[in-house]
């Protein structure tokens, strides 16, 4: 049985003297998990601190993207060493950064393949758009992107990677995707890497939800048998909201 993952994206929020604070309440409130993984993705600016504040925590950190490039004349990216240094997960694909700043599906694919390399653990963001679902291509939209996003990984490097199916259309809006249609997303996932890469490598990978989850909807996701856990944006922000939704994958009711 995989450990669940819940991911808390922080996004463009918080400065670090505040982000600061909301670590300090974290590490205390979800300081008795045990079967469920917490990371947090803040800001780059706040990675260094936000390292050392977490050391010897059960809190794991992550970034938010990466570069696929080492190094270099590349104003304003960063490099997969440099993180390499201080997380452990890498959010990749997130809609956000293909609708805002042009990451296609083959970007995804390098930058997918950088974390690999950086022994960095990829989540790597698929979804549709709404106009999309209202034309019946979530699947097709979804198997496309991650047959792409994860062409360059062996099977061995894939047991690294999580995939998040974040309905574009439930980000940030409110608007919840039913559980079964998550758990059904969850499971084309599953079948698609099991094709690609057998079975042992499907059951191993941790299949996410991410969309308007919240404290009140969190336990529902839970109980979803192909879906290993969670990526929360907004929620996230609040420490009471993510150390419930944290909490609602510990036992793993499966
Ligand atoms: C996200 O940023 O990946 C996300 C799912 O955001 P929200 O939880 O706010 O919908």
């Amino acid at each position: 049985m995989n450990k669940s993952l819940v991911v808390g994206n922080w996004k463009m929020n918080l400065t670090v003297p505040e982000s600061t604070v909301l670590i300090e309440k974290l590490k205390k409130e979800l300081v008795k998990l045990k079967a469920v993984e917490v990371v947090i993705c803040p800001s780059y600016l706040d990675i260094y601190p936000a390292s050392k504040e977490l050391a010897e925590s059960n809190v794991a950190l992550g970034a938010q993207d990466l570069f696929y490039e080492e190094e270099g004349a590349y104003t304003g990216e960063v490099s997969p060493i440099a993180l390499s240094h201080f997380v452990k997960y890498v959010i990749v694909g997130h809609s956000e950064r293909r609708m805002h700043f042009g990451d296609t599906d083959k970007v995804v694919a390098r930058k997918v393949e950088a974390a690999v390399a950086h022994e960095l653990s990829p989540v790597i963001c698929v979804g549709e758009s709404l106009h999309e679902k209202e034309d019946g291509l979530g699947k097709v939209v979804v198997m496309s992107q991650l047959e792409t996003a994860i062409s360059h990984l062996t099977a061995a490097e894939i047991a690294e990677v999580a995939v998040a199916y974040e309905p574009v259309w439930a980000i940030g809006t409110g608007h919840v995707c039913k559980p079964a249609e998550a758990e059904n997303m969850a499971a084309n996932i599953r079948a698609l890497i099991k094709a690609l890469y057998g079975e042992k490598a499907s059951e191993g990978v941790r299949v996410l939800y991410g969309g308007s989850v919240t404290d009140e909807n969190a336990a529902d996701f839970a109980k979803l048998k192909q879906v290993d856990g969670v990526l929360v944006g907004g929620a996230s922000l609040d420490h009471e909201k993510f150390t419930k939704i944290a909490k609602a994958f510990e036992p793993k009711k499966k």
